[in-house]
């Protein structure tokens, strides 16, 4: 692919720049569609929470966000056009399903008893990337894929079975969601051995897990890892620090592994339906769940901990380009 389908047309990979490879402007838990009385659309403070995101990126110079909301999650490409309208930054939009437990799967169960969900699945992902989504023209740039905790579901086989399958005809990047960087070799394999080409799969939240030998299980097959969850850690997310997370990535480095590591936060800087109440425990878990983190704490801690300049810019500009060239 010679370029990358962002919601304001085609842009070249060498002009992404430095990339967030899995943010959220507006994401809503499967549900929220039926709160819209008290939870409505709250279009001017939604967009204005999401221009100042894009301003805090924009701080240590980031220049493209990929969306990684699903179609089912509150997935908005015009309110992301406009984002990117009032703000010149490029947002990769993408085209997919949650996992199970989180996403609207009751659809396609209802479906399948009379279609080939399979085929379906398939030519709506195909669609959205060559033609355009809910007739607006404006391209998924990604498939977002996702499994459960240690499994895979059969319906979630599905849709990782149809996007090989669009990967193979179109070229376009694939990136996950592994429920606590569970089932990453197995997600990477599913993929393969359906025609994908590793070099275009970025397995997702990666860095659930920080053992060294498992992310080399994951790299030896060829794909990415995304380390895309900085900020979001303590009890409510049951994951390591961000600390350690720091660590396993130089120590990926050291491995010369540093081409194959791509960062994020899975910040959501808007939810949809109705203002969430804070308890005490989210508050902490919460903290640095934003999308400034990578700039604020993670490129120093990085450096601190030996990586040279060209290094960690490596994993925001040149890693990206790569997987989208
Ligand atoms: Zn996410």
């Amino acid at each position: 692919m010679r370029y990358v389908n962002t919601v304001s047309g085609p842009v070249s990979p060498d002009q992404l720049g430095r990339t967030l490879m899995h943010e959220h402007f507006l994401f809503g838990y499967c549900g929220f569609q039926g709160d819209a009385t008290l939870g409505g659309f709250r279009g001017q403070e939604y967009l204005d929470a999401c221009v100042k995101a894009v301003e805090d990126a924009r701080a240590y110079g980031i220049e493209t966000i990929v969306d990684a909301t699903t179609n089912e999650c509150g997935r908005n490409v015009r309110f992301l056009q406009k984002v990117a309208d009032t703000t010149g930054i490029n947002i990769i939009c993408s085209t997919g399903y949650y996992f199970e437990a989180e996403s609207s799967f009751a659809y396609w169960n209802f479906r399948k008893g009379f279609a080939d969900i399979g085929q379906e699945i398939y030519e709506m992902m195909l669609a959205e990337v060559t033609r355009g989504i809910e007739g607006t023209g404006i391209k998924a740039g990604v498939i977002k894929l996702a499994s459960s905790c240690q499994q895979i579901t059969p319906m979630e086989e599905i849709f990782f079975k149809a996007a090989a399958r669009v990967q193979k005809e179109t070229g376009v990047v694939i990136i996950t969601h592994t429920q606590r960087g569970t089932m990453g070799p197995q997600q990477a394999d599913l993929l393969i051995a359906n025609g994908a080409d590793p070099s275009k799969i970025a397995i997702g939240h990666m860095c659930g897990n920080t053992d060294v030998s498992y992310h080399e299980e994951v790299l030896k097959r060829g794909v990415y890892v995304n380390l895309d969850r900085f900020g979001l850690q303590g009890e409510l997310f049951h994951t390591p620090t961000d600390g350690q997370r720091m660590d396993l990535i130089k120590a990926l480095v050291d491995k010369g592994y540093g081409g194959r590591i791509l960062l994020g936060h899975d910040s959501v800087n808007v939810n949809l339906g109705r203002p969430i109440v804070m308890t005490e425990m989210m508050r902490q878990s919460l903290k640095d769940a934003n999308i400034r983190t990578i700039g604020a704490k993670v490129l120093p801690g990085l450096k601190e901990r030996g990586m040279n300049g060209e290094q960690i810019d490596a994993l925001l500009r040149a890693n990206p380009r790569n997987l989208f060239a």
